[in-house]
């Protein structure tokens, strides 16, 4: 699996001329034409390791409008895996795009009521999966695991312009473990929790102690632009991302990418950051979940 560099595009607005920042966004967004984005990144090492291993299915985890989901299969579809998706709840009778995308690529769909599904790491749910699979190379939900974080850290050693603060949206925290690890203390990195809670940052923290990238302190998480929690939106969202959209030509979507904007915008107007700051916002992708999402439902 041989990534592209992605471009890094520098956006202009009066804002950051009226606060003396500099605004560039690394365009993860363009990695792969169906896999784009953070999850192309974390799948890339996994998907060696299926193969050294001997594997021919990759079985995981989601929710029913689960990137993860999305992008394992299509990753599978293109890198000659079988896949198979656990899709957490009831069947409904008609797909919703994300699944009918996955089950498009060959993506086998099998149904976990959500008790069971609370419990889908330990060994007896995982040893009745094999049982009824077989061997399979099994990624967890959301698709973070050391493999996934290295992956990531991947993004800061194809940066070629300076910056100051790099930032990326949070949902298992497996990305913005990538970017600390991969500043190794250097720069500054700030995570935008997509979920409301503050338990994000003990995991960023567990998960960096797994990798032994642990007492690094240049690295915070904005909790205060979740929107009301996961795959929440109000309608301030959705116009602050038509508008960015409109302005800068760049698509973000609802549930990640656009609460990182938005907060970031917010917190520029707020002058969190000195004057003579250069911002580095990673698009983590996910634009194919749009397609999922009516936008019109919002009140
Ligand atoms: C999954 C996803 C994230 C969250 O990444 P984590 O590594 O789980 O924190 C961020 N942005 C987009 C677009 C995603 O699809």
């Amino acid at each position: 699996m041989q990534s592209p560099k992605t471009p890094i595009q520098e956006i202009k607005d009066p804002l950051f001329d009226k606060k003396g920042v500099k605004f560039f966004v690394k365009r993860d967004d363009l990695n792969h034409p169906v896999v784009s984005g953070n999850k192309f990144r974390k799948l890339k090492y996994n998907l060696e390791q299926a193969k050294l291993e001997g594997h021919n299915t990759l079985l995981t985890f989601g929710g029913a409008f689960s990137n993860h989901i999305y992008a394992v299969a299509g990753a599978g579809a293109s890198f000659g895996f079988k896949t198979i998706g656990i899709i957490r709840g009831e069947a409904h009778e008609t797909l919703n795009p994300t699944l009918a995308f996955a089950q498009s690529q060959g993506m086998h769909l099998q149904y976990m009521d959500r008790e069971t599904y609370r419990r889908k790491s330990e060994p007896e749910v995982i040893e009745q999966l094999e049982s009824q699979f077989g061997k399979c190379y099994i990624l967890p939900e959301g698709g973070t695991n050391q493999l996934a974080i290295k992956g990531c850290t991947e993004i800061i050693s194809e940066i070629d312009q300076d910056f100051d603060v790099i930032t990326c949206p949070v949902g298992t925290g497996g990305t913005l473990s990538g970017l600390i690890a991969g500043l190794n203390g250097a720069k500054k990195v700030i995570g935008f929790s997509a979920l409301k809670g503050d338990f994000l940052k003990a995991e960023v923290n567990r998960l960096l102690n797994e990798i032994d990238a642990k007492n690094l302190n240049n690295w915070s998480i904005q909790t205060d632009y979740h929107f009301g929690g996961y795959a929440k939106v109000k309608p301030d969202l959705v116009s602050f991302i038509q508008e960015f959209e409109e302005v800068h030509g760049i698509p973000l979507e609802p549930i990640y990418t656009g609460k990182m904007f938005y907060g970031l915008f917010d917190m520029i107007k707020k002058d969190f950051f000195e004057r003579g700051t250069t911002i580095m916002a990673v698009h983590t992708g996910g634009l194919q979940g749009n397609a999922g999402f009516d936008f019109r439902k919002l009140e």
